[in-house]
């Protein structure tokens, strides 16, 4: 596996690859690798013939007050992971390589981006949607894989690559889980003993909700209802949203159906969680493949 720190190399290489009629599958990343995003890798490994992944803590996808600085950087387990998951490439460029002094790009995706994460975090999804346009045109893939534990940026990137024609095929990863249900994230090295405990509010008030439509609830604010109480009923939680949206549209809905998403954002201590999941257990269309 290549270390690539600029973008001109980068490109260089695709470059080669492409003259030499090999596919290219991309997996975009901030670092500090866990089973989820290694998944991701192995993922692509099987949809091209090379696999990118990059490795950038991107700046302008954080709010002012918001973790940049301590977001966990591991950058030699990670190159160890990458490797061992089949990734070619791991590109990881220096920050002014790819914003250099004075860049003011912005590539915004008005719709879907102003609700649940978007609505608790201005500006945020701008940041995704510019780093990862950036990123489709140094790399040049075929196909990108992202994972569904960001259900709400797999549909703005999905939207971005229709409208702006992109010729990428995007690729929803399943959420990957700790055993006792926790969705992965880098996030969760925040969480102390008694935090990690509290964590597990957010699939139990998936699964809550989802039994609930199994016995035939259908009320989109009794099933919230039925989320809210088991996030309240632990210690060193605070909801941030929790809705019911269309996979596709991301717009609230009040009865429950075979589209239906429930996305939820929860605090616990300090680390804000996200997590997610189609209510009706056999949904009609899936946003793994589009
Ligand atoms: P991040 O490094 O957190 O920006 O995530 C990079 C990619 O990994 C994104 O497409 C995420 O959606 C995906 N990802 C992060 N955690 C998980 C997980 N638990 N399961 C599946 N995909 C994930």
């Amino acid at each position: 596996m290549e270390v690539i720190t600029t973008p001109k190399e980068m490109t260089a290489w695709s470059n080669r690859q492409i003259s030499a009629n090999k596919t290219i599958a991309l997996v975009p990343t901030m670092g500090c690798f866990h089973e989820g995003h290694l998944a991701l890798m192995r993922e692509a490994a099987s949809r091209a013939d090379r696999v990118v992944t990059s490795l950038f803590v991107n700046p302008l996808q954080f709010g002012p007050n918001e973790d940049f600085d301590a977001y966990p950087r591991t950058f030699n387990e990670d190159r160890e992971g990458a490797q061992a998951s089949g990734v070619h490439v791991l590109f990881a460029p220096e920050r002014s390589t790819l914003y250099p002094e004075g860049f003011s790009c912005n590539l915004v995706v008005g719709d879907l981006t102003k609700n649940l994460c978007g609505g608790s975090r201005p500006g945020h999804f701008d940041g995704v949607t510019t780093v990862v346009g950036k990123l489709f045109n140094i790399v040049k893939p075929q196909v990108a894989v992202f994972g569904q534990k960001d259900f709400q940026q797999l549909a703005v990137i999905r939207k971005m690559v229709t409208e702006m024609n992109w010729d990428v095929t995007l690729i929803g990863h399943p959420i990957v889980r700790e055993p006792d249900g926790l969705a992965m994230s880098s996030r969760n090295k925040y969480l102390n003993p008694g935090e990690r405990m509290s964590a597990l509010c957010l699939s139990a008030a998936l699964e809550a909700a989802r039994s609930s439509v199994a016995q035939g609830e259908r009320d989109a604010e009794v099933i919230i209802e039925k989320a809210v109480e088991c996030i309240n009923a632990v210690k060193f939680t605070e909801i941030d949203y929790i809705s019911v949206v269309n996979d596709l549209t991301l717009i609230e809905q009040k009865q429950v159906c075979s589209s239906s998403v429930m996305a939820l954002a929860v605090r616990v201590g300090k680390t804000r969680l996200i997590d997610n999941g189609y209510l009706v257990a056999i949904p009609v269309r899936s946003i793994y493949e589009t």
